[in-house]
This record gives structure tokens, C-alpha cells and sequence, in this order.
């Protein structure tokens, strides 16, 4: 069955401009929901530089991804968006009144506007091209390690030679039975001390090395992972007995449905009037890196202001009957309140 939600805005992407956007919105009385295809809000700042500091934010001297993001849903939370994490948004399709948007876990959200703050794409997984795939993930194939508990007591193939592989193979030798880590190359590109503590775990025989080597195929019955198939660069084929592999080959950024929604677009960018943000399709707006106009600039403070922008030009839309006299945040009181 699916889910059927109504509201007034639909904010697709919960990055830190679409983050900034329930606030805006909500300043103004539109209430909103937010999805996003990743598992947590943040969008770029969350998944690709928690730690960097940003020198460019306002009356921030110096702050990091992951804290300006938690301020933004900080500053939104008092207007109680609905967060639709972890599903991309497939379909925009015009209705009676304003739009429908429909994601790939089957959420339908019905709005009068529809905010597009999508950055660079949905973020998804790189994943390996293996026949069969999909039958395991969410059973035997992982993404990412919400809970290493999960993993306790299980034969754990690891794939990948970055900072995720080397992190989660000494964490999970701790609690799963059998770890064993696939690469290419007997070289990791990982933190050198995450590395050295991977040696030592290998010496002890709590974690092997299967270098260099590269997935190949899955093996199982039912649904089941059984085991994984692993070939050198001569292609001589092993397979190592296992209930779960985990690859990880980073994070990759895919604009996806958003070029089939009809709107005007250039080079991958949706073009917007600066005036409004108004994309070609009534009711559709878009900010942040994903929206272009003449002399734009991708930077998270124009996204802000972008922001603003947006929820000004969909008051209309949603209170028809009620004039917007413009006012300051500080006029207001507590928002949300
Ligand atoms: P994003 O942060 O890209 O977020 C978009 C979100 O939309 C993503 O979470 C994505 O999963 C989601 N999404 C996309 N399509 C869909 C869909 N169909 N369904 C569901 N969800 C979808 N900017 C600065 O101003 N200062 C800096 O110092 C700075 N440093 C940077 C350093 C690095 C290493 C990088 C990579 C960028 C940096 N930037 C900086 C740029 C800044 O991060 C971006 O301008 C900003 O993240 C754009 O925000 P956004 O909300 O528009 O998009």
C-alpha cells in the first residue's frame, strides 16, 4: 500500500540550502516535507566533508560540514518538517492543485509547490556490477554499516580500498566471525594509522587479506548469500564462504529522474528566473547548486538567499487571500511558535 501525505511544499533534497528552505518556508507558514536519497540530511557537507571547515558562512569564522548542518536542522526544527530520508524522488507529475511527487519507496506526497534543491544528484553507492545484485541487497549486500551489531557472529566480505573498507574491517573483527577484505592492490588508500591497526589485526588472524583480487560473481540459494566469488588478475576464480558483503567503492552523484521532469535545463543545471527561482513549470522552483541563472555562483550562502527567494514567490501559491507584507525574523518571535 502506498503512503499518501499533503502539505504545502515538497523540498526535494535536504542538503544545507534545501535544509534552509523549511525555514524560510516556514517563516512564511508553509509547511513542508523533505526528501532525500540519502539516509541522513546534509547532502554534500554531510557525506562528502563532515570534518572540513567552511570559511564562508556568515558570522561564522570558521565552521564544520557536519556542524552547519546540524545547526540548519537545528534552526528548522521548530516548524516540524516531515522527513522522507533514505528514497529518491522518480516522479513529479502535475495534479488538480499543484503537484505529485512520488519516490521509489512507493511515498506519495501531494503539494501546491515543489522546491528542488537537489545539488549535484542523489547520492547512491558505487555498486559492483555483479549478476544478480539486487537479489542480495538489503539480506547479504550492505552499503553502509548502520549497526555493527548486525554483523556479529556472521562471515563478513569486505570490498573496497579506502578509509570505509580499512575503518570497518578493524571494527567489524571485533564481532564478526570471520572478516575478509578484497583488493586490488596489496596498497590501501586509507588513514596510515587505520592501516597499521588492519596489519596488526591481520598478523593476529582476526582479519585476511584476499589481495589482489576483485569481486567476480555471488553465490547463494534462495535469496541467501553462500559466498563470494573472487578472481586474480589472471582471472583464476576462488570463492570465500560468507553471509554478507559489504563494498565499498564511495559514493557517487546521479541527476537520475530530475532530466525527465520536463524542465528547462543546461549542461545538467535547471534554469530558473533570478527574480523568483520560478523553474519553466508553474509551481516548480529550484536553488542551490542545482539551479542556474546568469552569473551564479554554487556557493551554500547564495543557496540561502535562494531560499528566501523561493518560499516568497510560493506564498501566493498556498495563502491566495492573504497579503505578504514583508517582515524581519526578529518581528516575529520564536518561530515556529
Ligand atoms: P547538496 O548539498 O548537493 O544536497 C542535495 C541533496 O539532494 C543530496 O543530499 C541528494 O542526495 C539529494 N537529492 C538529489 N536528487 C534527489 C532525488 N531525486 N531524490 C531525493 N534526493 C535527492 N560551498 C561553500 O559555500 N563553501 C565552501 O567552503 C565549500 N566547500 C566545499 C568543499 C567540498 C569538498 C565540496 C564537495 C563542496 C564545497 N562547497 C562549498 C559546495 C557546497 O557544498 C554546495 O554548494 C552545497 O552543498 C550545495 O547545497 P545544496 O543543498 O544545493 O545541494
Amino acid at each position: 500500500a502506498t503512503n499518501v501525505h499533503s502539505t504545502d511544499v515538497v523540498i526535494i533534497g535536504a542538503g544545507p540550502v534545501g535544509l534552509f528552505a523549511i525555514f524560510e518556508c516556514g517563516m512564511l507558514k508553509l509547511r513542508t516535507h523533505v526528501v532525500d536519497a540519502l539516509d541522513m540530511v546534509g547532502g554534500q557537507c554531510a557525506a562528502l566533508y563532515p570534518e572540513k571547515p567552511i570559511y564562508d558562512i556568515p558570522a561564522h569564522p570558521a565552521i564544520d560540514g557536519a556542524d552547519l548542518v546540524d545547526r540548519l536542522a537545528e534552526q528548522a526544527a521548530p516548524f516540524n518538517p516531515t522527513y522522507h530520508l533514505g528514497q529518491q524522488v522518480t516522479t513529479v507529475e502535475k495534479t488538480a492543485g499543484g503537484w505529485r511527487v512520488g519516490t521509489d519507496k512507493g511515498t506519495v506526497i501531494d503539494a501546491r509547490a515543489v522546491i528542488i534543491a537537489a545539488g549535484v544528484g542523489a547520492f547512491g553507492p558505487n555498486k559492483p556490477p555483479l549478476d544478480g545484485l539486487e537479489t542480495y541487497e538489503g539480506t547479504g549486500v550492505f552499503y553502509m554499516v548502520k549497526r555493527r551489531q548486525d554483523f556479529a557472529g556472521r562471515r563478513v566480505v569486505i570490498a573496497g580500498g579506502g578509509d570505509s573498507a580499512v575503518d570497518w574491517a578493524n571494527s567489524l573483527a571485533e564481532v564478526a566471525a570471520h572478516v575478509m577484505v578484497v583488493h586490488r592492490r596489496p596498497k590501501f588508500r586509507a588513514a596510515p594509522e587505520s592501516v597499521s591497526r588492519l596489519d596488526a589485526l591481520v598478523k593476529q588472524g582476526r582479519v585476511e587479506m584476499v589481495v589482489p583480487y576483485q569481486l567476480s560473481g555471488l553465490e547463494g540459494t534462495e535469496g541467501r548469500l553462500t559466498g563470494v566469488r573472487v578472481a586474480d588478475l589472471d582471472n583464476h576464480e576462488k570463492v570465500l564462504d560468507a553471509d554478507v558483503l559489504l563494498p565499498f567503492f564511495g559514493l557517487a552523484m546521479n541527476l537520475g529522474p530530475i532530466a525527465d521532469w520536463g524542465l528547462d535545463m543546461e549542461k545538467g543545471h535547471i534554469l530558473v528566473d533570478q527574480r523568483t527561482q520560478a523553474t519553466s513549470a508553474a509551481g516548480i522552483f529550484a536553488i542551490g547548486d542545482i539551479a542556474h541563472y546568469p552569473g551564479k555562483l554554487k556557493l551554500i550562502l547564495c543557496g540561502f538567499a535562494e531560499a528566501a527567494m523561493a518560499a516568497h514567490a510560493i506564498h501566493p501559491l498556498v495563502h491566495p487571500d492573504q497579503a505578504l507584507h514583508f517582515e524581519y525574523s526578529t518581528s516575529k518571535g520564536v518561530p515556529g511558535a
